[in-house]
Parts: C-alpha cells; sequence; structure tokens
C-alpha cells in the first residue's frame, strides 16, 4: 500500500508541472516517447505493463530528468519469459527467409528513424551526435546482414565412412535468447548490441527477450515500440521481441532461468563472470561480450598523421566509454616525443569541442553517469599517488560546460593522457573514462609482449608500414585479441565480421562471419539410405550385416 502511494504521488508530481525542456522534449516527442511527466511502462510481452520500481532516466549531460520508467517485478519477468519461450514456437514455425523478410521490414523502420533514434542516444547515453547515428546504422546494417543470412544459414552434408550412409550437420533454432545490454550501446548493444543480438537470433528462429541497462531504458522503449508492430503485422506475437526493463533482480531471474536458451550478456567483467557462472550452474549456453583493455602500437615505420586520427578517435571517441576504446598506447622510442607534441595539443585545444552531444560541432560528450566520473578521479588520483605524471594540460572534472539552458547537472571530464609505472596495477584494469595510458617501447616483439600483458583481450591495433610486422602481429606470436587491426584504430567496428574479445572479454562473437552459429543448437543426424547395418569404426556385434 505504502509503495503504491509514493508510486502516485510521483506520478501526480509528475503530471503536475511540465519540467522537460525544449530539448528534451523535441527528442522524446520524435520517437513517440510521451513528455508530460508521466511514468512510462517499461515491460513488453505483447502489452505494455511494469509494476516494479520506477527506474529514473536522466540526461547525462544536464543532469535533466527525461522520465520515469516502471520497470518489471521478478515475477512479472518470469511471466515474460514464458510468454517469450511461446512466442518462440510461431517464429521457428515461420520459414527462415520469411523471418528474412519481417527483419528487412524492421531494418526500414530502424532506417527512418536513423537521425531520431540516434538522437535520443545522445540524449540519454550522451554520445555525440554522429555516433549516436552511428549506433542506429549499425542497427540497419545488422538487419541488412540478417535478413541474407536467413536465406543462407546453411548446416553441411559430410561423407560418411559406411556405404550409402550420409551425415548431416543441422542447425536449428535454440528457442530463447536473453539479451542483457550495457549502457554504452543502448540502441546497438541497445540498439547495436541489442540489434546486433536480435536480428541475428531471429535470423535463425529464436524469440528474443531484452533487458537493457538501468539508465537508459528510453532507447530500449522507443525500439519496442518502433519494431513490435511489425512482428505484429506480420502474424507473429509481439512477445518474440519482449523487453523487462530493471535492475539487478530482473537480470538475475533472467540468468537464472531454465527457459532463456542463450543467455547474451554485454557489460562488465565483473558482472559477467558472475553471469557466466550462474549459467554454467544450470548447464545454459552463454555468450559474454565484456570489457576490453584495448592497445594501439605506433612502431618506428607508421604514418604518424595515420595513427594520430586514429588514436584521438579511439581514445577520445564517446568520451572514452566504448568497450573497444583505446587505453593504451605504445610508442616506438624513435617517434615517441614526436608523436605526443602533435597529441597533446589536440588534447589541450578547441579543435575537441566540449559540449551539448546534439549539437553537430561537439566532439566530446559528458560521461554517461556520476560514477563514471568517480572511477575516472579515482583512477587518475591513484596514478599519480604512485608516480605517474597527468601529460595533458587540462584534466579532471569540467566546471562550466556552456550552452545548456537548462544548468550544468552533467557529468563531464577532460579526456587526458597519462604516463605510468610499468608496474601500475592501473595498466591491468579498464577504466571505463576517457583516461589514455603511454609507454614507449623498443623491439615489436616488447610492444606485442606489452599488448597481450592484460588479462582482457578485445581490441588492438598496430600502425606499421612494414608487411614483416603485419605477418607477425597477425600470426601465432601476435596479438591475442579478438580483434586485430592494422593502420585502423581500436575503435568503430563493421558488422560483417564477428565482433568479440578473447581472455576475459569473454570469448564471444556477434555480428558477422560465423558468430550466427552461437544463436542455433547443432545436431549431427547420420542417415542410412541402405538395406545394411554397418556400424562405425568397423565395430562387430555379431549380427553380421557390416
Ligand atoms: P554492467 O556490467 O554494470 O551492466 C551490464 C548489464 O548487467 C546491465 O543490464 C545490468 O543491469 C546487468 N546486471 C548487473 N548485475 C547483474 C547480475 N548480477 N545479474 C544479471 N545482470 C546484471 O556494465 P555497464 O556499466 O552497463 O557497461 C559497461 C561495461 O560493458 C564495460 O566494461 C564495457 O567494456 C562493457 N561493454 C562490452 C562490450 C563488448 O562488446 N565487449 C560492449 C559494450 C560494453
Amino acid at each position: 500500500m505504502i509503495a503504491r502511494a509514493a508510486r502516485l504521488s510521483v506520478a501526480r508530481r509528475h503530471l503536475s508541472a511540465r519540467y522537460l525542456s525544449t530539448r528534451a522534449e523535441r527528442v522524446l516527442a520524435a520517437v513517440n516517447l510521451p513528455t508530460d511527466g508521466g511514468e512510462i511502462a517499461g515491460v513488453y510481452d505483447g502489452s505494455w505493463k511494469g509494476s516494479g520500481p520506477a527506474q529514473v532516466s536522466k540526461c547525462p549531460a544536464t543532469g535533466e530528468v527525461l522520465a520515469h520508467v516502471r520497470t518489471g517485478t521478478v515475477k512479472e519477468t518470469e511471466e515474460t519469459i514464458r510468454k517469450t519461450k511461446e512466442a518462440g514456437k510461431a517464429i521457428r514455425a515461420m520459414p527462415a527467409p520469411k523471418r528474412g523478410e519481417v527483419i528487412r521490414q524492421m531494418r526500414e523502420a530502424l532506417a527512418s528513424k536513423v537521425g531520431e533514434l540516434g538522437d535520443l542516444v545522445s540524449l540519454e547515453m550522451g554520445k555525440i551526435k554522429s555516433e549516436g547515428k552511428g549506433e542506429v546504422q549499425e542497427a540497419v546494417d545488422i538487419c541488412d546482414y540478417a535478413t541474407g543470412l536467413s536465406r543462407s544459414m546453411a548446416g553441411r552434408v559430410l561423407p560418411s565412412e559406411r556405404p550409402n550412409h550420409v551425415i548431416y550437420e543441422i542447425p536449428n533454432p535454440l528457442g530463447v535468447v536473453g539479451i542483457l545490454t550495457a549502457f554504452n550501446f543502448p540502441v546497438a548493444v541497445h540498439v547495436r548490441d541489442f540489434a546486433t543480438n536480435m536480428a541475428i537470433a531471429m535470423a535463425a528462429g529464436n524469440a528474443c527477450l531484452w533487458k537493457p541497462a538501468p539508465s537508459t531504458p528510453l532507447c530500449a522503449i522507443a525500439v519496442t515500440k518502433l519494431l513490435t508492430p511489425i512482428l505484429e503485422k506480420n502474424g507473429l506475437p509481439g512477445a518474440a521481441m519482449s523487453l523487462v526493463c530493471g535492475d539487478v533482480d530482473v537480470g538475475k531471474s533472467i540468468v537464472a532461468s531454465r527457459d532463456v536458451d542463450l543467455l547474451s550478456f554485454t557489460g562488465s567483467e565483473k558482472v559477467g563472470q558472475i553471469v557466466a557462472v550462474e549459467v554454467q550452474k544450470r548447464s545454459g549456453k552463454v555468450l559474454l561480450e565484456l570489457g576490453g583493455n584495448n592497445a594501439a602500437i605506433v612502431d618506428k615505420d607508421a604514418d604518424l598523421d595515420l595513427a594520430l586520427q586514429a588514436v584521438l578517435f579511439a581514445a577520445v571517441g564517446t568520451a572514452g566509454q566504448r568497450c573497444t576504446t583505446t587505453r593504451r598506447l605504445f610508442l616506438h622510442k624513435s617517434i615517441a616525443s614526436k608523436f605526443l607534441s602533435r597529441l597533446l595539443p589536440l588534447y589541450d585545444s578547441d579543435k575537441l569541442p566540449v559540449g551539448d552531444p546534439l549539437n553537430p560541432k561537439t566532439l566530446i560528450g559528458p560521461m554517461h553517469s556520476q560514477g563514471g566520473v568517480t572511477s575516472y578521479m579515482k583512477t587518475l588520483e591513484g596514478i599519480k599517488s604512485r608516480g605517474g605524471q597527468v601529460l595533458t594540460k587540462r584534466s579532471g572534472p569540467i566546471d562550466n560546460v556552456t550552452g545548456f539552458k537548462e544548468g550544468s547537472g552533467g557529468n563531464w571530464v577532460w579526456p587526458t593522457v597519462v604516463r605510468l609505472k610499468a608496474d601500475d596495477p592501473s595498466w591491468k584494469e579498464e577504466t571505463f573514462a576517457p583516461i589514455l595510458q603511454v609507454a614507449e617501447f623498443d623491439t615489436l616483439e616488447e610492444a606485442i609482449e606489452l599488448n597481450n600483458s592484460v588479462p582482457q583481450g578485445l581490441s588492438s591495433s598496430l600502425f606499421t608500414n612494414s608487411i614483416r610486422s603485419m605477418g607477425q602481429w597477425l600470426g601465432p606470436e601476435g596479438s591475442d585479441c579478438g580483434i586485430t587491426n592494422i593502420n585502423v584504430g581500436t575503435s568503430g567496428a563493421e558488422i560483417g565480421a564477428a565482433f568479440g574479445g578473447n581472455k576475459s572479454t569473454g570469448w564471444g562473437r556477434e555480428s558477422g562471419g560465423d558468430a550466427w552459429h552461437q544463436y542455433v543448437r547443432w545436431s549431427a543426424a547420420t542417415v542410412n539410405y541402405s538395406d545394411k547395418m554397418p556400424l562405425a569404426q568397423g565395430v562387430d556385434f555379431g549380427f553380421g550385416s557390416s
């Protein structure tokens, strides 16, 4: 009763005043989200509902409260899983190319809203306008890919050692794919992470259940509202793409459910490790996309202009909050001071405009949360206290960000570059913030060893013009990461190749390549079309038919 009264009072308070800025109102209205301050239902299982605690969506640039979202309870989550499982039967019964056609229609819907959804990503997550749009474009691209895949998800026909026998390897749908996503790609992971999972999972004949990060529910609700009518228009239940906004309790119940056939988790190493163990306890299937600690190596023969542009975007873009952000920079001794003498002034100049992520000129937006600011500060303080050195003139919180009518309740920090001791523990950890750590090396072998010396194994880049170095980097003695670029920065992957990281990044693969293999159950079928019953490996069981 008390909880209900409190909820009503919150709802009344929001209905009584128009508290959204024009800026936020424009963005929310463009994606058909309420702008009147009323609560938004955060659970979709064919109809919209939610009676769990309210979740607050805040604009990271200004601190403005954008909406209160009514999350799902554990009971509602379980009920949604049940409905998603039921919906999975309709999806798997539909021929794969027909599913592809449904995904094509979703692609059209997303493509028609790239700008609007991109702005919502900028408003709610904080990434700059072109990156917000880029994230939605990635979702469009993956739908294209999945549409094509729906006509080519091939099994195999293999030769049998027995006469008049044939072996098939057959992919079939799993059932329900649970998608737990991080805050930093709310559309792709949200929309990117979500879409990379959803589109491939659906092409493979599965229903999906999505739990977004607690701080970016609006992106998830907008995408679900845009796409689920397409399912229904095609005679499929809306619950085939269900949504439960919620926090850890909702996440835990999805992870624990035996009805979730594949659990695809994108997030931190810490939570990912817990999730992996929980899924293993029920002998379930898990796909992990966890933290990265990515390095760029600039060798003595590198094109420095090119390396400079790539490192700058990968280290500063998204305010250092991409899983593929460059966090470690290894410079050959012969070019180190030259490279830094060009990089550091850029960090300290107005060539990287700070401000409203919705302004197309802005290149540095806010951090997503105060928690992110705290970990940035803690890491910087730690490095300094252990004898490290901040190389940029600017570092720490940004006090005055101009251009907002709404005041400055946002989460702003200066991207910075630091030089730290070889044994500093910071080298081994992912601080999800714009701190670039620098060191020098003598030989490529040494640089590769540094690259590989951390627990994570997501993305890595070598800048070189030497074909020998390229071979070394890509071969067995080279980078141990899931992404091993050459003359391309660590962040900004395309969807065509399988995306994912090794080691404590979790070994998962999403998007292109053979990543779809993880969204199906494989069976091997030996078919005998002879009138004999021979046994494999020449085993004789005494009935004489071999
Ligand atoms: P997080 O681990 O805090 O949260 C991720 C998700 O897990 C959220 O939806 C959260 O609500 C949920 N969750 C939290 N505890 C849970 C539990 N015990 N059981 C089930 N679910 C639980 O991550 P974050 O801060 O939102 O995202 C940042 C992290 O994500 C970074 O480490 C980043 O590198 C990583 N990331 C990785 C990739 C990749 O592809 N490798 C992509 C994007 C982000």
